[in-house]
């Protein structure tokens, strides 16, 4: 198996800081057309169509949790797909509740948009456990779910999804919890949020608290999303890697 490409389409985090857009990461295995979504924050569609990236080629989105900056771009999504003919099924894939959650957003957005007869199938799949589950196939990857302290209206999840022998781990919003080892473990990258510099927040990591359990994380490589406002004002003196709208990596 080769290797698998990922897309920082959002690097953002809720609330536009540095001008990014909502958590959005594209990947993509080597060989493969068909490209998987890890969230879909409320400005996803526009984050890919900057991009150039074919909204069509995606086969899954896969969600970390139920917040509007992580899925809140499946209504738009799944109108456009509906607009430019999209014919092949769409996988969602999320904590428990994603299904009537996702409806629900339609539903307020786009009135009808839920129910509507649509040329292609929209099918949700929801994580079972907290330790990792039964994989969910999404598109050329298989995702396990760790459940993760962050409090959004249904459980949120860390997320790994392997391709082959290639895995790429997420955080998705959390405050440090040891599920993030289960998640990162011998990872070829684990994304992972860092909301503040040293400032705790409740739900959510700051860089100083993952410097402190950095040693835990087995992952081979990590890079910096989902920075807020006292973070970025730090980044010129962070060490690690770090994330921005557009930047490619290969695995
Ligand atoms: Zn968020
Ligand atoms: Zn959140």
């Amino acid at each position: 198996v080769g290797g698998v490409t990922v897309r920082f389409a959002g690097a953002g985090d809720a609330f536009g800081n540095g001008g990014r857009f909502q958590t959005c990461i594209v990947l993509q295995a080597e060989g493969e057309e068909r490209l998987t979504l890890v969230d879909c924050g409320a400005s996803s569609l526009v984050a890919l169509k900057r991009l150039g990236i074919d909204p069509g080629a995606v086969d899954a989105i896969v969600l970390s949790h139920l917040h509007g900056d992580h899925f809140g771009g499946i209504p738009f999504f799944v109108l456009d797909a509906q607009f430019t003919r999209r014919e092949k099924p769409l996988l969602i894939a999320g904590p428990p509740g994603t299904q009537a959650r996702v409806r629900a957003s339609m539903e307020v957005f786009f009135p009808g948009s839920s129910a509507v007869q649509r040329r292609f199938e929209l099918v949700f799949a929801e994580y079972a456990g907290d330790a990792g589950g039964a994989e969910i196939a999404a598109g050329a990857f298989a995702v396990s779910a760790f459940e993760v302290v962050h409090a959004s209206g249904a459980p949120a999840f860390a997320l790994r999804l392997r391709c082959g022998d290639k895995v790429v781990a997420y955080s998705g919003d959390t405050e440090w919890t040891a599920a993030l080892i289960g998640a990162a473990r011998d990872a070829d990258l684990f994304v992972c949020e860092a909301y503040t510099f040293e400032r705790p927040t409740k739900f959510h990591l700051s860089y100083a608290a993952l410097r402190e359990h950095r040693a835990e994380l087995g992952a081979r490589r990590v890079i910096l999303t989902h920075m807020g406002p006292e973070m970025l004002a730090h980044l010129g003196g962070v060490p690690d890697e770090t994330a921005a709208d557009g930047l490619t990596l290969t695995l």
